[in-house]
């Protein structure tokens, strides 16, 4: 008889966005013509640049011509494209990685919720409290947590990290060794960054224990401050201690093409072991890569005209982004993030637990956002917005929150 993976049925039954989705719903459905401004979902708006348009419409004559076309893409991706990342992502930064310690994926999803497979399920691991839920939910699902505790929201055998006002978002280092420590800066939901020192005690930390980070960089391309690093490999020793991923989703607009890429230095270890040729092996058998045509179409956005559309497409972003968190800000609310991350975190009004300040602002001002409180328990009390809408309808959602808290 077959039987199922126990572990999943760890997982508290409803998630986060269908929650919303079934609320929205409801509310829709019992006011037609309500007129919703959605800034909830982490998902993008604007379309794909034209550089980005341009390299598919290419690709795909490519692989319609009989001396162009291409079947399966090799296991690590195109030397091209991993060239592209290596020059312009690392090299130009100082960072030392070379296009064969770059993985290129369908996303950094799959990426950050897989890499977990060539652990033991003996590590302990540690995240950020509030933060991305994947990271969890692969451990869970892979049975390297306990149950979970409803009175605590918190998994067992887990290594929470709060991150609250007090700390600026930013976790200190647990008195209890983790063996893998999943940090992701700048953060969701927090719109968190780390800066350059903070980040190289979190090296100095890894390389002392043995632990293994997990950088999740998924929104580097909103980095504005220059005394933050764009990749942890920017901090000595990391190559010796960490992963890195990094997504084209929101970067250039990729949420519905899928593609990213995972680095795993060539020396890295965990104990006496490399990683790189497990994560290779791993390839071999369970290939997430991405399509040609999707990987033509991301090295569009290391040329001259890609990167400026790109900077333009990010610009327009971070632009909603202050005009939330100012309109929060001048209507009483306490707000942070948004300086470098598409995310506004913000205290509920009137001490309100998160799902209730959702209800608020769904009826109230028929604004839908993401409660705090989903992205682990440091999160009860505070809420998310995203910078993902238009201009429009941040100014209009700023226009209903004017004198509110
Ligand atoms: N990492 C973080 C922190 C994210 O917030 C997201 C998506 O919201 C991802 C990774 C997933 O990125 P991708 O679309 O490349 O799978």
């Amino acid at each position: 008889m077959a039987t199922i993976n126990r572990n999943y049925l760890k997982l508290p039954g409803s998630y986060l966005f269908s929650m919303i989705a079934k609320k929205v719903n409801e509310y829709s459905e019992m006011n037609p013509g309500a007129d919703i401004i959605r800034l909830g979902i982490g998902d993008v708006t604007k379309p794909l640049i034209p550089a980005v348009t341009k390299a598919l419409h290419n690709a795909v004559d490519e692989m319609g011509n009989a001396e162009t076309f291409r079947g399966y893409a090799p296991d690590l991706g195109y030397e091209f494209l991993r060239n592209a990342i290596s020059d312009n992502d690392y090299k130009s930064r100082g960072c030392d990685i070379s296009p064969d310690e770059i993985f290129v994926s369908d996303g950094a999803k799959s990426d950050c919720s897989n890499i977990q497979e060539i652990f033991g399920l003996d590590n302990t691991i540690a995240v950020c409290d509030p933060v991305y839920p994947v990271y969890v939910d692969s451990n869970v699902m892979a049975g390297r947590t306990g149950d979970y505790d409803e009175a605590l929201q918190r998994f067992k055998g887990v290594i929470y990290m709060p991150c609250t006002a007090g700390n600026g978002f930013v976790p200190e280092i647990p008195d209890e060794v983790p063996d893998l420590i999943y940090l992701c800066f700048p953060n969701n939901p927090t719109g968190a960054v780390m800066k350059k020192d903070q980040l190289r005690e979190w090296v100095d930390f890894a390389r002392k224990n043995g632990s293994i980070i997990l950088y999740d960089a998924a929104y580097e391309a909103f980095i504005s401050e220059s005394d933050v690093p764009h990749s942890i490999y920017e901090c000595e020793g990391a190559r010796e201690c960490a992963i890195e991923f990094k997504s084209f989703s929101k970067t250039a607009g990729f949420t519905g093409l899928r593609l990213g890429y995972t680095v795993i230095p060539k020396d890295l270890k965990a104990g006496t072991e490399r990683l790189w040729p497990l994560w290779e092996r791993r390839h071999g058998t369970k290939y997430n890569g991405a399509p040609y045509i999707v990987q033509r179409a991301g090295e569009a956005i290391y040329s001259d005209e890609g990167r400026a559309q790109v900077r333009g497409q990010i610009a327009g972003y971070l632009e909603n982004a202050a005009i939330i968190s100012e309109g929060l800000m001048s209507a009483g609310y306490e707000v942070y993030g948004g300086a470098n991350a598409p995310y506004i975190w913000m205290k509920t009004k009137d001490g309100m637990t998160s799902w209730e300040f959702f209800d608020y602002l769904l009826k109230e001002k028929q604004i839908v956002g993401t409660p705090g409180s989903g992205f682990g328990p440091a999160g009860e009390g505070y809420f998310r917005l995203t910078a993902f809408g238009t201009k429009e309808n941040s100014i209009r959602a700023i226009d209903r929150l004017k004198g509110d808290s």
